[in-house]
């Protein structure tokens, strides 16, 4: 059984049958926070960019968990070297490879990746997750619309995360765009209301979403949890 439990921002916590993978913790620092970094014992961490809202609390995390981290070839250097952690799978773009939840593959993402203290974080990145039960989840975390979304669309997704914040990312009218050119089941609004600039009425959008499209929003409150 696979559950996923919204952290509010872009910070993301799946249960699979008891393996749990944190995707971009930023709870320090993150005012919608619905719980501390030193409540999570991940096993896994994906960090989907350089950028302080996404690389968070990942290296104490890290530290302090034993967890696996996996990123982009450049954010995964930096860890190694910088912080000195060790269990770290650097991949990048197109790549995937067969972790024991299931496999994750590196997806495009147009946006940003300087890591906080100005070294090189490579290429920003999504992820598509297919868990063992087969369940495909895309989480595109920040990036403006492009079209290749189509082509991710077409491995049958279960469930889309997409940014609606507008301002650093989509804001609403291309990411209902991008549920048509991703089709998944069901799709959730992430990277919003954090902060003043990307303030939106996820409401409204999912409104939209139900009307223009065969895909079943679901808007969470940070803390919520979703059975996949
Ligand atoms: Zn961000």
């Amino acid at each position: 059984m696979i559950r996923l439990q919204w952290l509010g921002h872009s910070c993301l916590l799946f249960d699979a049958d008891g393996t749990r993978i944190v995707i971009d913790p930023f709870l320090t620092g993150n005012p919608t926070a619905p719980i501390k970094a030193a409540d999570l014992k991940p096993d896994f961490i994906l960090i989907s960019h350089g950028h302080n809202d996404h690389v968070g609390d990942a290296v104490e995390l890290a530290r302090r968990s034993g967890a696996i981290v996996v990123t982009n070839y450049e954010i995964g250097n930096w860890l190694e070297e910088k912080h000195k952690l060790t269990r770290i799978h650097g991949m990048q773009h197109g790549g995937g490879y067969n972790f024991p939840f299931g496999r994750v593959k590196l997806t495009l993402a147009l946006h940003g990746s300087a890591l906080p203290d100005g070294s090189n974080g490579g290429n920003p990145c999504g992820f598509l997750i297919t868990f063992k039960d087969g369940k495909k989840v895309y989480d595109a975390a920040d990036t403006g619309l492009f079209g290749d979304m189509k082509l991710i669309g077409e491995e049958g997704l279960d469930l889309a995360l997409l940014p609606i914040g507008d301002y650093y990312t989509m804001g609403l009218d291309d990411a209902v765009r991008a549920v048509k050119l991703l089709a998944p089941k069901r799709v959730v609004p992430i990277h919003f209301n954090t902060f003043p600039p990307i303030r939106q009425d996820a409401m409204a959008w999912a409104e939209r979403v139900r009307r223009e499209t065969a895909c079943e929003p679901v808007v969470m409150k940070p803390g919520d949890w979703l059975d996949l």
